[in-house]
Parts: structure tokens; C-alpha cells; sequence
């Protein structure tokens, strides 16, 4: 559990107008300033922030609260999640004591789905830079689209081998575990005759044969992918995205929102 001492720096810490102000276009009004609100769909801003209660609330939606309310919202985070990501922002170290188990495994829960999404992402980018196949046919796809390395990098692009179970196999021998591996959707387990097969059966990789665009909430880390197949086959589907779990809200997902919002909240468009 993070400390009742870096919990309170934390808020005495954050400027709410700077935390709103990272995603939403602010305009100062009087004493407040007023926004967009980004919960519900407005043309006229109705989105209040209060920097002397450092407080914001919507007189649309009716949505309101503090900072860490506001990355709670907009990001789906849980309460240490946001916290953690405001101290990351205002470079307060986090001191953590004995955390109580069910907390643990919540957090550990969700946080594994993203490192595992991560090291998918980074899998598959060595595919695309690394390997042949990798190269053959997705590097020279993106090349061909007119992408330089530089934007494949940025975005973390990469390539899914054909095989069948090439990632789950790989992941499972860097020590993942094949319940996170189903529950990001990455792989999913072999059926026969209806029936789900337990045990130590081979995972099957959802992606195969495609080039890979990690899709990344607003603070840039993976939640799912999108996979786009290159061979002509009438039985699989062109484009291929992650299922939606604790971490993925369909949604709610912008593909390219994180890379997009800076420039999105400096041009007010
Ligand atoms: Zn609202």
C-alpha cells in the first residue's frame, strides 16, 4: 500500500488546472478556468476547473472531483494506479508499505497485463527488424506504405510470426503466464469438440502472420493490439483486435490518442 505520507505529498503536490490541463484545452475564467468537458460530448464548454479548491467539475455531466478522480476517469485507472501516475509526473518518489493481499492481486493483476502487452509489443518488433520473416513481409509492407523506421519505432509496429503458437510459447518461456496470456487476448486456449483444453496444452497465438499496431491509452502504455494480415487467405479475417478486457475498453480506445494529444490540447481542435 502506497503510504498515508506520499499520499498526502501527492495532493498537496498536484495543481489540478496541470493535470486537466495535459488533456483538456483550459481557458482561464475569472478565478476558474473552463474546458471541454472530455466525459460527455459538448460544443459548449461547461467543464469547470477550480485551482483554489483544486477541484474540477462538469455542470453538463455532473462528473467533478479532484485530480486524482479526474486520472481515475478519463484513464480507467484504479485509486494507486492514478496515484502512482501523478507522482511519475511530479517526480514524487512513492514509499509503499505492507500492501493487504487483495490489493495485491488486483494491481498485479492488471499491471501484468500490461508488462505482458509490452513484451508482446517488443516481440514483435524484433520480429519485424530481426527476423526474416519478419522482414519479408512486414518491414517491406511498412516500407512499401512509404513508413520510415523512425515512425514504425514510434509507434512500436511490429510483426507477428505464422506460426501457430511463435508468441504464447515464447512468452510462456520467459515466464508469463498462459492465464495472462488468454486474458490480453494474445492467445486463446485450444478447443476440441466444443470443449476448452486445460492443462499444459499449447496455447493458440490470435495473431498470426499480421504487422502489429499496439493500441496505447492516454499515458502511452500498451492495452491491446490490432493486427492486420498481409498473405491472401479468404479464411481469415484482414484485420484482427485484441478482445476487450481489464485493461482494454473498446470504447473508450482511440487508436493514436496518446501520440495525438499534445497537439490535439495546443490547437484547441
Ligand atoms: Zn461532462
Amino acid at each position: 500500500m502506497i503510504t498515508k505520507e506520499t499520499i498526502d505529498r501527492i495532493f498537496e503536490t498536484v495543481r489540478i488546472e496541470d493535470v486537466v490541463g495535459d488533456f483538456v484545452q483550459l481557458k482561464k475564467r475569472g478565478v476558474n478556468y473552463l474546458g471541454l468537458c472530455p466525459f460527455h460530448n459538448e460544443k459548449t464548454p461547461s467543464f469547470n476547473v477550480n485551482p483554489v479548491r483544486n477541484i474540477y467539475k462538469c455542470f453538463g455531466c455532473g462528473k467533478g472531483g479532484n485530480a486524482v478522480n479526474f486520472i481515475m476517469e478519463l484513464e480507467h485507472y484504479t485509486y494507486p494506479e492514478a496515484l502512482k501516475f501523478l507522482a511519475k509526473k511530479y517526480s514524487i518518489e512513492i514509499e509503499e508499505s505492507v500492501p493487504d493481499p487483495k490489493e495485491i492481486e488486483l494491481r498485479d493483476e492488471r499491471e501484468s497485463l500490461y508488462i505482458l502487452n509490452s513484451f508482446a509489443s517488443k516481440t514483435f518488433a524484433e520480429n519485424l527488424f530481426d527476423n526474416e520473416e519478419g522482414k519479408a513481409i512486414g518491414l517491406s509492407y511498412f516500407h512499401e506504405r512509404g513508413f520510415s523506421d523512425e515512425t514504425i519505432r514510434k509507434f512500436e509496429l511490429g510483426y507477428s510470426l505464422a506460426d501457430w503458437s511463435a508468441f504464447s510459447e515464447h512468452a510462456i518461456k520467459n515466464g508469463y503466464k498462459s492465464e495472462f496470456i488468454i486474458k490480453t487476448g494474445l492467445g486463446y486456449p485450444r478447443q476440441k469438440d466444443g470443449e476448452v483444453i486445460t492443462g499444459n496444452e499449447k496455447l493458440i497465438d490470435r495473431f498470426r502472420g499480421r504487422v502489429m499496431f499496439p493500441i496505447h491509452n492516454l499515458s502511452g502504455r500498451i492495452i491491446a493490439f490490432g493486427g492486420r494480415i498481409l498473405k491472401k487467405d479468404d479464411k481469415a479475417a484482414k484485420y484482427v483486435n485484441s478482445p476487450e478486457s481489464d485493461i482494454y475498453f473498446k470504447s473508450k480506445s482511440l487508436y493514436g490518442i496518446f501520440f495525438a494529444k499534445k497537439a490535439i490540447v495546443q490547437k484547441d481542435n
